[in-house]
């Protein structure tokens, strides 16, 4: 289901550059920081930077922005791998890492110092923020901004050696104090922080800044369009004043696009992280969580999550994308690729009085795709159908099974209801039904159909599985909005129950994929599920049932 590529200024702009011989080849980078396991909003960016590339016949690098290693951590980056790759896409070469470039970074820092553009300051942080001035009035030069360069080298290299605590001194940049962009007023370069990273372990105690780092990085790979989201907007004549002042052997651009948001979810990792350390989900891959992980495990698809980025569209003006689009890129690839199966949700035993021997019965996997073959499905004397498929009387409306009335077992034959047990409370507990005779594939001979379908499940081959019905996770529009993610947690969100299904379903896989036929799509899940365990997760109903006009 892979969607054509729509025009957009990204495209536009990598095709003029190619047109006039800017660029020769589009290299692009997907840069996460490890700090947590990626979302919905990563995804898109992901699908960005790699779809841009492919259809550009260019590469895209797969960069870990590992410049604060107090947050950062290997399980995030393994998990940033899986993720990239099972969206469809593989980086060019070796994974990179900032860190990879950090002796390059301090040679670049002394070369600034070499060229009185940057200087060793001691104000504490308040007394910077003081400085730096406000949007509305200019900063004010640091008492320290006219330290001789042979200084300036002195105390870097001190920096460098541990002699600091953390944070009595930075290096920063001398830009102008003065300039309307605050990120010009001369920004910090490197903090001291003596803090093992997870990469270069404790050689390091001192730490480029983003802003120090990215540019750079991009210039060392050869990136020819750096594309990030429109925060970073202001930050571009930062990143111009690095690549102008330093000997970077290459000119990446930045260009920004408007971040993707999803109402009735969160796409900040400080905010999922918060799910995660507070126990409102079993983990960063819960299936209610808008990670990668989480989406992969409720059962949704690379392909719908690829054709949901490219749908959107990307721009430079910020919007809320209905999650309700996303749910249906996700239901629209299912119905699709989906095999059919059969589980009762709610069991009521129905008895067939005038079944002679057990049938082995070929059903028809997929509705529309002869090429999803077939499967086997007993039918036994004793069948399970779903409790809400019964009723001893009801008006026209009701197509399921009514006494005296005719329905179709899916994939089988036509029965009528006879009778019906009933206990002390007036629950039904078990209703008897006779086979119309040749009603296999067909109508039946009097004339008289069956006015709906029904699935069901053998009793003596049906098997007790686990299903974990989930829902989105938050019931209200803007879940950032509120106080206390508490009060806005959809307490419907998990609910576990059993069902019987289909004794084929034994043999799923984990992550195989099914419609539970008239129920909704459901997923083996991709730890739990075994043959005699079987465990399958709701992916998302066959309708949107949030939706007002529903
Ligand atoms: P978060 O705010 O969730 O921590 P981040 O921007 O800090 O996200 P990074 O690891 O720095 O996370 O992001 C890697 C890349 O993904 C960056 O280029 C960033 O712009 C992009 N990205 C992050 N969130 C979104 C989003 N919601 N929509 C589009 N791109 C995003
Ligand atoms: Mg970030």
């Amino acid at each position: 289901m892979d969607t054509e590529p729509r025009s957009n200024f990204l495209r536009t702009q990598i095709q003029s550059d190619l047109d006039a011989g800017i660029v020769d080849r589009v290299v692009t980078r997907f840069p996460p920081e490890p700090n947590g396991f990626l979302h919905i909003g990563h995804a898109k960016s992901i699908t960005v930077n790699f779809g841009l590339a492919e259809q550009y016949g260019g590469v895209c690098n797969l960069r870990f922005d590992d410049t604060n290693p107090e947050k950062e951590s290997q399980v995030f980056i393994d998990a940033i791998q899986a993720d990239v790759k099972w969206l469809g896409y593989q980086w060019d070469g070796e994974v990179r890492y900032a860190s990879s470039y950090f002796q390059q970074f301090y040679d670049w820092a002394l070369h600034l110092i070499d060229e009185g553009k940057a200087y060793v300051c001691d104000l504490s942080a308040d007394e910077a923020r003081d400085y730096r001035g406000t949007l509305t009035s200019p900063g004010k030069n640091s008492p320290y901004r006219d330290r001789s360069i042979a200084e300036n080298h002195a105390l870097f290299a001190g920096m460098k050696a541990g002699e600091f605590a953390d944070g009595s001194r930075v290096l920063r940049a001398k830009i102008d104090m003065a300039s309307p962009n605050i990120n010009l007023r001369d920004p910090t370069l490197y903090r001291i922080r003596s803090v093992v990273h997870h990469q270069t372990g404790d050689h390091w105690v001192i730490y480029p800044t983003y802003d120090f780092a990215h540019g750079q990085e991009d210039a060392i790979e050869g990136i020819s369009h750096s594309i990030c989201t429109l925060e970073f907007e202001d930050h571009k004549p930062l990143y111009d004043w690095f690549i102008d002042n330093l000997p970077v052997p290459s000119r990446p651009r930045q260009y920004e696009f408007a971040r993707l948001n999803v109402n009735y979810t969160v796409t900040s990792k400080r905010k999922l992280k918060l799910l995660v350390d507070s126990r409102v989900v079993s983990g960063w891959d819960d299936p209610r969580m808008p990670t990668i992980a989480g989406m992969r495990r409720r059962g949704y698809t690379p392909a719908a999550l690829r054709h949901f980025c490219e749908e959107i569209g990307t721009s430079r003006s910020d919007g809320v994308v209905d999650v309700a689009m996303l749910e249906s890129a996700v239901r629209n690839d299912l119905n699709v690729t989906a095999p059919r199966a059969m589980a009762v949700l709610n069991p009521l035993k129905l008895q067939l009085t005038n079944l002679d021997a057990p049938e082995v019965l070929m059903v028809a996997n997929h509705p529309a795709d002869e090429s999803q073959g077939k499967r086997e499905v007993h039918l036994g004397p004793e069948v399970w159908i779903d409790r809400d498929d019964f009723r001893q009387e009801a008006n026209k409306k009701f197509k399921r099974l009514v006494l005296g009335k005719r329905v179709r077992l899916r994939g089988g034959y036509v029965i009528e209801a006879e009778h019906c047990d009933v206990d002390a409370n007036g629950e039904v507990t078990k209703v008897y039904a006779s086979i119309v005779p040749q009603t296999l594939g067909e109508d039946p001979d009097d004339g008289v159909k069956a006015k709906g379908v029904i699935h069901w499940v053998d009793v003596i081959t049906g098997v007790t599985a686990e299903v974990r019905s989930y829902d989105r996770l938050f019931n209200v529009e803007d879940p950032s909005k509120s106080e206390s993610m508490d009060d806005v947690i959809n307490p419907a969100s998990l609910v576990v129950g059993e069902a019987i299904v289909e004794a084929s379903l034994v043999l799923a896989a984990p992550e195989d994929r099914f419609q539970f036929e008239r129920e909704g799509y459901y997923v083996a899940d991709r730890f739990d599920h075994a043959p005699d365990q079987p465990v399958f997760n709701k992916v998302i109903g066959l309708r949107d049932t949030w939706s007002n006009n529903d």
